[in-house]
């Protein structure tokens, strides 16, 4: 007779309970059992204390061989699988814009549609943000995508610090000291919230995020081009928040088409994919810093094209402050 294999499976500080098992399943059994109850892929989930002889155990070991004690605490890593999120939005992988001239007349119609400023209306009334940090007076607002843009959810690793993308909290905290920083992410809440504690980003001393914007503050619109697809209007942001207007705010986010509503204030960025192999390569938030740091006295952002953000030359200081200073504090003779 078969003996049952009943396990718990620990992940992301939850617990879930394995009980659908024989000593004759396989790992790989095992492993669709846990997608079942986490939604996290089999090829994802990484089995940290099921060991063979010191090994992790293949897919097609029986669990007999693992002489698991009954209610076994089985520890996963897996948290960065985005299921949820692949459900519900629609793939990044769409194509590349190749020309950004070419779509400058259809996001112009875009921006200005009434259904679409209806619904980002209705985003403002019923989106409900959390806010974890106050609105600082007289900053600007810079608005971050995370995956690809922070971070590389798609390569795996042992921690999600592998995956961040190099001199983030550099930059973070260059950017806080002009910018209040917002997170919005096409993903859930919960995701969200998972990948910043992971990245160390909600609890650094040196900044702080006033709130995340998940998927559900995101609206649908149409395209010509790409059909039906999720944006991020940033006038859900200045609907809500008064002090922030298009004159002070910027985006990054690694797909254009995020900006489809706000094409003046998005900075496409370099996506950071295959963490192993650029993170030693990957100067993208440095000379992001520095950009931000340069036009972060510019009092309309507007007035800036964004695509070109490597050509921009801060403008010569003014020798006005000097002079000012010169005189309020010249020393007697
Ligand atoms: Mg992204």
């Amino acid at each position: 007779m078969e003996n049952a294999v009943d396990v718990i499976v620990k992940w992301s500080g939850k617990e879930y309970k394995i009980s659908s098992l024989s000593e004759n399943d396989s790992v790989y059994t095992l492993k669709n059992a846990i997608h079942k109850e986490t939604c996290v892929r089999p090829e994802r989930q990484k089995l940290l204390n099921l060991k063979l002889k010191g090994k992790p155990p293949d897919d097609d070991c029986p669990l007999s061989a693992l002489k698991l004690k009954q209610g076994f605490k089985i520890m996963m890593m897996g948290s960065l699988e985005e299921d949820i999120a692949d459900a519900s939005t629609p793939p990044e992988d769409m194509p590349e814009v190749i020309n950004d001239l070419d779509i400058e007349e259809e996001e112009v119609a875009i921006e200005s549609k009434d259904v679409y400023l209806a619904k980002i209306e209705r985003r403002i009334r019923d989106y409900k943000v959390n806010m974890l940090n106050e609105p600082r007076e007289g900053k600007k607002l810079l608005v971050l995508d995370i995956d690809y843009t922070l971070f590389d959810h798609r390569s795996t690793a042992e921690t999600g610090y592998e995956l961040m993308r190099p001199f983030l909290h550099e930059f973070l905290t260059s950017a806080y000291q002009d910018y209040d920083i917002v997170i919005w992410s096409a993903t859930s809440m919960k995701w969200i919230e998972e990948k910043m504690k992971l990245l160390g980003v909600s609890t650094h001393s040196c900044y702080k995020i006033i709130f995340y914007l998940d998927s559900s503050a995101m609206i649908s619109i149409h395209t010509p081009k790409y059909g039906v697809v999720q944006v991020k209007p940033l006038g859900v942001i200045w609907g809500k928040f008064e002090q922030y207007t298009s004159r002070n705010t910027i985006m990054f986010d690694d797909i254009r088409r995020n900006f489809l509503m706000n094409p003046g204030n998005g900075l496409k960025i370099r996506p950071f994919k295959q963490a192993h192999l650029n993170r030693d390569k990957d100067r993208e938030l440095l000379r992001l810093a520095k950009y931000l740091k340069d036009i972060a006295h510019e009092e309309d952002f507007n007035s800036l094209d964004h695509r070109h953000w490597e050509r921009y030359k801060p403008k010569k200081k003014s020798n006005k402050q000097d002079v000012k200073d010169g005189s309020s504090t010249s020393q007697g003779s």
